[in-house]
């Protein structure tokens, strides 16, 4: 027992031997080699055969660091380089150094931020980083939290539109109230489903509604649909707008939307937790035209920034900037004391649902520190350009075909036609033939190990399976966007 809780202390000279080993590991495999062009993106297993691969059950006896060392090898040579260049699968992705230093920062420090007591540095950085968002959003007298992902930033939107509206709720529940109803796009993320079920307003009370041909609500059919709800007795609560939808990346149109709300008295949520990294380039802030006017907006920056998972906040327009504190405080007077010895403003962990929560504040703080606001924007800048290059290539490529002309977004959607499927009369029987491909060529390209592209159906729209590639990693250029159909070729060319 002796040597084991000798073995935990970081001075000792064999823990930092074998710490010295792991980070260059990580160094070497996980953050070189992870995002070279030089070696795979992934090497696919199945299920059952990585199980049977890896040795990763925990044993009574301890493992000896070689045997440490050697599991970690494994776990990195299996699991899925994200930063690499050619991962496009998902809105999240690319390995921004000093993210990765702030990543470690927060984690060797084991900062927990609720009080200032213990996280007083983190909660200074934090209050300037949200000074410098909320001016970029323009809630001029705004608020902010850090909180673990994008869906729990969206379920605060409900939350908080419901307290403003029925403070009486924090202390009596909702027994017995008139159903809410909530509006979002029926292209929007699922989260805000999930947050319905969460919250107890119940699935069914949240309405999807219907978006244009290119992936916008239409703003006469929400309120529309506000109207029919007002006929029944509902009473409607909040609405989301969605800042780059998930699959077609659309920016809904906020002053119009807004109209609305401002009409019916509802709160307006700006889902901005894909598309938000855009207000950070004077380019293509304008697909935000009007976030000044929405009362909240979530924004992840673990998606079009690259910050490592998760890094998201929930923001909030509020004039008085207390409505956080009010909404959610419990006031645990083993936690929160009213007779500290410091200006207990900055106890900010009451602001939140949560008790501890991790420092995603480092993150993007030392991101943003070392490349300036210039380049931020270059980094988005680049992500666009990258989309419209690969856009307009695909637009003029045989055997390729857009889902819509053109992307707001830097996510881009397309049919992949086989050389079998090409020139023929495109009956349903056809459509029904390229539904099957995008799952098949999927399987390809994994299995090559040197790409990785998401497809889906889009119902909404009646599309059959298409890919939809996200281009957000700053270390691409034109050429990772030829590639990507030179092996889309190569690989689905007889499919
Ligand atoms: C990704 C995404 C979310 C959810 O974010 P998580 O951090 O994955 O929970 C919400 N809304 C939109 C539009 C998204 O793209």
């Amino acid at each position: 027992m002796a040597s084991l809780t000798k073995g935990m202390s970081f001075n000792n000279p064999e823990v930092i031997k074998f710490l010295d080993e792991a980070y260059r590991l990580i160094k070497e495999e996980a953050l070189q080699k992870g995002t070279s062009r030089d070696y795979p993106v992934l090497e696919f297993m199945h299920p059952h055969e990585l199980e049977s691969t890896l040795d990763l059950e925990i044993t009574a006896e301890p493992a000896s660091h070689e045997q440490i060392l050697d599991a970690m090898k494994n776990i990195i040579r299996y699991s899925i380089k994200t930063g690499h260049p050619r991962f496009h699968n998902q809105l999240f992705g690319s390995l921004d150094p000093y993210s990765q230093a702030g990543a470690w920062l927060a984690s060797s420090l084991n900062a927990n931020i609720h009080t200032y007591e213990v996280c007083p540095v983190f909660i200074i950085m934090e209050k300037y980083f949200f000074q410098k968002i909320l001016n970029i959003v323009g809630f001029e007298h705004g608020d902010g939290v850090f909180c673990p992902g994008g869906s729990a930033s969206n379920f605060f939107s409900i939350h908080l539109a419901r307290f403003k509206k029925f403070p009486e709720a924090k202390k009596n529940g909702l027994f017995g109230s008139a159903p809410f109803r909530c509006y979002a796009s029926e292209d929007g993320h699922y989260s805000m489903q999930k947050a319905a079920i969460f919250l107890g307003l119940g699935m069914n009370n949240l309405v999807g509604v219907k978006t244009d041909g290119r992936g916008h609500i239409i703003p006469s059919e929400l309120e529309r649909c506000i109207k029919a709800d007002l006929d029944k007795g509902y009473t409607p609560l909040m609405v989301t707008a969605t800042s780059g939808t998930t699959v077609l990346g659309s920016y809904d149109d906020l002053p119009a939307i807004s109209k609305v709300c401002k009409k019916y008295d509802l709160w307006l949520h700006a889902d901005a937790c894909w598309g938000g990294g855009a207000l950070l380039s004077k380019k293509h802030r304008h697909l935000l035209k009007g976030s000044h006017l929405c009362n909240s907006m979530s924004w992840n920056f673990h998606k079009m920034t690259g910050v490592p998972v998760q890094t998201s906040v929930f923001l909030i327009n509020d004039p008085s900037k207390k409505l956080l504190e009010e909404a959610n405080s419990a006031k645990a007077e083993y936690l929160f004391q009213p007779d500290k010895h410091y200006d207990t403003s900055y106890d900010v962990g009451d602001k939140t649902v949560q008790c501890g929560r991790a420092v995603d504040i480092t993150k993007v703080w030392l991101q943003w520190r070392a490349l300036g606001d210039e380049g931020m924007e270059a980094r988005i800048d680049r992500g666009f350009e990258n989309a419209r290059y690969l856009t307009q290539k695909l637009r003029s490529t045989e055997g390729f075909r857009l889902v819509l002309p053109e992307f707001e977004c830097t996510n881009v959607s397309f049919w992949y036609i086989p050389h079998r499927l090409r020139g023929q009369v495109e009956d349903n029987k056809w459509w029904q033939e390229l539904h099957k491909i995008a799952p098949k060529l999927k399987e390809r390209m994994v299995k090559a190990g040197n790409l990785m592209i998401q497809y889906q159906p889009l119902s909404t729209k009646g599309f059959v399976n298409f890919f939809r590639i996200i281009i957000l990693n700053p270390l691409c250029g034109p050429r990772d966007m030829d590639f990507v159909i030179e092996e889309f070729e190569r690989l689905g060319k007889d499919l």
